[in-house]
């Protein structure tokens, strides 16, 4: 049987590992967090507490990690899987990270006899432990041939956009705009409501037309309407994602005025929007006093 290895075992990662051993892999995870590490093993997850100990075991290994600096140093670092992987070994990174951070780390695998794509993922962490996630796959169409029936555990939806870190690039231009769209959709509401007409049946209304996104049809009526702000991901990461296309456009020199104030937005966010609050709150941006 594969063995596969978890590395980051959060919102994300947990329900990657559950989705897989349901899969019928063999699943072994990590993860910084020592009570992380519990709740899993509670979980009927195998648990070891070292990258070491992932690598001496694992064909293929997944990561769900924040940043591309942790991505790095869990496969670069000192005590990283460079250093402890077995030739041959695939990483899968279904983190949101530098298209950048990727192909450096894909040079470097590649010289250890190891390889790497990148598979971002929408859908949550309701995606996750459904294994009904959506990836865009950047990657050696072999490599990723390879990674299918992984992949194929956690995922409902796959396309591959590219070679290694092209996949990473189409999920920062996929959060900019859904990071757009959610300003623009808060806009319209209070516009909306200002002239009359109630937030739901607006998106009733914008539904129907031509105006409609994910956003409208997804994040208003399950997130945000009713108050729940239960998503799982936070402000934190998408904050995090939105740095890294201003970062993306920064290296292309393009000038994108869009982008750069939905970037500025979100950034001002940090202001009034907790790190750990649900990333569906920027609809209250300009609603909160400071330091609330
Ligand atoms: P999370 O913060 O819930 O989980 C990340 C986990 O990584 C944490 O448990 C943390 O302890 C662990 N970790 C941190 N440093 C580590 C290290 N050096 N070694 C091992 N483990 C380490 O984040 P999440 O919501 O699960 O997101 C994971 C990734 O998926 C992020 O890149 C995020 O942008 C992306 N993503 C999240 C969502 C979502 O809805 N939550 C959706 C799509 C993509």
């Amino acid at each position: 049987m594969t063995t596969i290895g978890v590395i980051g075992l959060g919102n994300m990662g947990r329900g990657m590992a559950l989705s897989l051993q349901r899969g019928g892999f063999s699943v072994v995870g990590t993860d910084a967090s020592e009570d992380t590490r519990r709740r899993l093993a509670g979980e009927g997850i195998e648990v070891v507490d070292s990258i070491a100990g992932i690598a001496a075991r694992a064909d293929i290994i997944a990561l769900s990690l924040p940043t591309a600096a942790i991505v790095k140093q869990v496969v670069a670092g000192p005590a990283g899987l460079l250093a402890s992987a077995r030739k041959g070994v695939l990483v899968i990174d279904t983190s949101t990270s530098h298209p950048d951070t990727t192909r450096e780390l894909a040079r470097q695998l590649g010289e250890a006899g190891m390889s790497i794509i990148d598979a971002p993922v929408s859908g949550g962490p309701k995606g996750a432990i459904t294994g009904q996630l959506t990836m865009v796959l950047g990657g050696s169409e072999a490599d990723i041939a390879r990674a299918g029936p992984v992949l194929a555990a956690m995922s409902a939806k796959r396309v591959r956009v590219g070679d290694v870190g092209a996949g990473h690039v189409a999920k920062i231009a996929n959060n900019l705009m859904c990071a757009a769209h959610l300003i623009v959709a808060a806009e319209v509401t209070r516009l909306a409501e200002s002239a009359g007409v109630a937030a739901d049946q607006l998106l009733e209304g914008i539904n129907a037309g031509s105006g409609r996104s994910g956003v409208t049809q997804v994040n208003f009526p399950t997130w945000i309407l009713n108050g729940a702000f239960d998503s799982g991901f936070t402000m934190k990461l998408m904050r995090k994602d939105v740095r890294l296309a201003a970062e993306l456009i920064g290296q292309t020199g393009l000038r994108l005025p869009l982008a750069a104030e939905v970037a500025r937005l979100w950034g001002l966010s940090a202001e009034t929007i907790g790190d750990d609050e649900d990333f569906n709150r920027i609809v209250e941006l300009g609603t909160r006093p400071a330091g609330a």
